[in-house]
């Protein structure tokens, strides 16, 4: 059964890297998150194999707004494809999250531990995205938090159109400023997927 239970505030671990304080605007349109009702906070990490730590790669508050916008720039095609491969994982994800409103774990490290839909420990990845909603000042539990594992990701990034990755493209860039030393990286459509 899934409930909805608030967290007092944010965790630290969504607030922003640099200044350790929460988000404060929307990354794509630079509204102020104060007056926002629900946005999404998605942080992407990748695994330093020698010093045994996860690095931040890029990490973004979006308005509900844009993530609709985001959302809607999904093909007809993708959308379809994105859902069958969710389905194949479907199960899983729910056996967790009935599992951990059941017992009432509300806490970070319980939700993040595995990937949601594949169960693959987060430790043996190379690289991971995590993402909540926050409502109201506070975050939720109730689908998420989320972390996605690369393993999910790649197939993700197989079935999705061309014109699906071109839009993706884009909030990937203002979320990096074009940087281009993070091409490779898989982008996770968190955002859109809502
Ligand atoms: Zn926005």
């Amino acid at each position: 059964m899934i409930r909805k239970f608030l967290f007092d505030g944010i965790p630290s671990f969504f607030y922003q890297y640099d200044t350790k304080t929460p988000f404060v605007q929307c990354t794509m349109c630079e509204t102020s998150l104060a007056t926002s009702e629900s946005y999404v906070i998605e942080k992407v990490f990748k695994q330093n194999k020698h010093l045994n730590v996860s690095e931040i790669v890029y990490e973004y508050a979006i308005c509900m707004h844009c993530a609709n916008d985001a959302g809607a720039k999904i093909s007809h095609e993708s959308r379809l494809a994105i859902n069958r491969v969710i389905d194949d994982h479907r199960e899983l994800l729910m056996m967790k999250l009935d599992y951990l409103h059941r017992t009432e774990k509300y806490n970070l490290e319980s939700w993040l531990e595995r990937c949601s839909l594949t169960g693959k420990e987060i430790r043996r990845c190379n690289e991971y995205a995590v993402s909540c909603i926050v409502e109201n000042g506070n975050m939720v539990f109730e689908q998420g938090p989320m972390v996605v594992s690369d393993e999910f990701m790649e197939k993700l990034q197989n079935v999705l159109s061309v014109e699906t990755k071109q839009a993706f493209d884009k909030i990937r860039d203002k979320v990096f400023d074009g940087s281009p030393s993070l091409e490779d990286l898989i982008f996770s459509p968190a955002p859109g997927l809502i």
